[in-house]
């Protein structure tokens, strides 16, 4: 089944929240009032026990007792009456109409009677329908002598009481038909800020990712949606920054060395030349392409490992690791005249991609080879500490220029020094590296000043102990 809108839900909870409340409010005002009408009747049966027993000590007989109540009370009485029982509950006389029989005396009214209590209550009288009927006991010289009841129809009573219900069942859907009525109003406008935000998020492209959305001011749910959603849009806009920034920088890469490559190529072809000129021609070139293969070679491995790296999760073991890398390592720096060597070597664990931490190390040891004169030495070690792997590839090489140790790990960025002794590099080398450690969660950094030599030192978190 579809979930329910928003709109929806929101309608449903409030009206259901309604009916919770105008039940709780009609059982209560429902009670109140039945509570008191009856203390209203209570109270009036009282008055007229009072009135009974008084006009009958001053010794008037049954039916004079009768008349002077009708008289005293007025209409008030028309629909009351008593009687006069002797302890025992035999009627001795009863007022006359509306009541045709004698009323009731029920066991515990007349055993009340007979400890000196009155008696308050309602009987269902067959003949008369519901009935309050009030017994007091007089008693003269400590002995029970009478006992006088009062009694009044509750009819009236309960058919206000059942008006009062009926009109309840009546308005009660009608108010809260209204209220989800209103409650759908309202929760629409509510949302409408929701609405207004994805018509214009909708409307922001991958060609106009500046655009920002609005914020209101109000600080609520909505900016806050508004400011995640601007923080996404900032996020993607970088990338795609960069990686058109990238783009344009590969096809400038591409560009120079394919520009060199016709330049020759056409002067070759201007004229005849000797076979020695085309042999100098074809090598040049030959000296070009390697470069682009290289290039190319290099922004495959980038475009595919640099974006594509997930947090990986498998265990490594460094030790063999850079033991690998120092052995390869060695033998590049044979053939260019550095000594390559290890320094302290602890056994470290890293959560990770062998492959790829592999390359990162490589990289960084091929870079010091490359950028160190012949006689000069690079340094590998792997330490422990603070919970992290510490790798570094120190060198004796041409160092790095002051302020250019930031931009070093950018794609392309190449320095003037470097450029006078490596015709080969991509620029892309240290990019990789640090993309490469990054996506495992650790950070690279170079210190080295012109002429000194330079230590690169790559930090990883180590893997939890098991
Ligand atoms: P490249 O292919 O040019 O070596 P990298 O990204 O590996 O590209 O390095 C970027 C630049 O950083 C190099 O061109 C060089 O100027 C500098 N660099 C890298 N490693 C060293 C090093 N060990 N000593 C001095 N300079 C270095």
């Amino acid at each position: 089944m579809k979930p329910l809108s928003l709109r929806a839900r929101l309608t449903l909870w409030y009206a259901g929240v309604l009916v919770a409340i105008l039940a709780v409010v009609s059982a209560l005002s429902y009670s109140v009032l039945r509570w008191s009408l009856l203390q209203q009747v209570d109270a009036s049966l009282a008055a007229v026990a009072q009135i009974v027993r008084e006009t009958d000590e001053r010794g008037a007989g049954g039916s004079e007792v009768e008349r002077a109540i009708r008289e005293l009370l007025g209409p008030g009485f028309s629909d009351q009456f008593f009687q006069f029982l002797d302890p025992e509950g035999r009627s001795r006389f009863r007022s006359g109409s509306p009541h045709p029989g004698s009323l009731p005396l029920s066991l515990e009214a007349r055993l009340n009677a007979a400890h000196g209590r009155q008696t308050i209550e309602t009987l269902e009288d067959p003949a008369n329908g519901p009935l309050r009927v009030l017994t007091v006991p007089v008693q003269r010289a400590g002995r029970s002598v009478e006992i006088i009841q009062v009694a009044a129809p509750l009819a009236r009573t309960r058919s206000a009481l059942s008006r009062y219900l009926t009109t309840l069942l009546a308005l009660v859907p009608v108010a809260v038909g209204l209220a989800a009525a209103g409650g759908a109003v309202i929760a629409g406008r509510a949302l409408q800020p929701v609405r207004e935000m994805s018509r214009a998020a909708r409307q922001i492209t991958a060609e106009d990712l500046g655009r920002r959305l609005a914020r209101r001011g109000a600080d609520d749910e909505i900016d806050h949606l508004a400011d995640t959603l601007n923080a996404m849009l900032a996020g993607l806009e970088a990338a795609f920054a960069q990686s058109r920034r990238f783009s344009a920088d590969a096809a400038h890469e591409l560009r120079t060395p394919l520009t060199a490559l016709k330049g020759e190529m056409e002067v070759a072809l201007r004229a005849a030349r000797s076979p020695e000129e085309y042999r100098r021609v074809l090598a040049s070139s030959l000296e070009e392409v390697e470069h682009l293969i290289h290039l190319a070679e290099d922004l495959l491995i980038f475009s595919r490992s640099a974006p594509g790296l997930r947090a990986p999760t498998a265990p490594v073991d460094l030790e063999p690791l850079l033991l690998e890398a120092l052995e390869t390592g060695a033998r590049r720096a044979q053939s260019a005249g550095v000594t390559m060597r290890a320094d302290t070597f602890e056994p470290a664990t890293v959560l990770g991609e062998a492959g790829a931490l592999r390359r990162a190390v490589l990289n960084l040891v091929d870079n010091a080879i490359k950028y160190t004169p012949a006689g000069g030495k690079v340094e590998l070690s792997l330490v422990t500490g603070n919970g992290q792997a510490l790798i570094t590839v120190r060198d004796t090489g041409i160092g790095i220029e002051t302020g250019a140790a930031a931009r070093i790990f950018e794609p392309f960025v190449r320095l003037d020094a470097a450029r006078g002794r490596d015709k080969g590099g991509t620029g892309l080398g240290l990019a990789l590296v640090r993309a490469i450690v990054t996506a495992h969660g650790g950070t690279v950094e170079v210190e080295g000043a012109p002429g000194a030599g330079s230590r690169f030192t790559i930090r990883l978190p180590l893997a939890p102990p098991k």
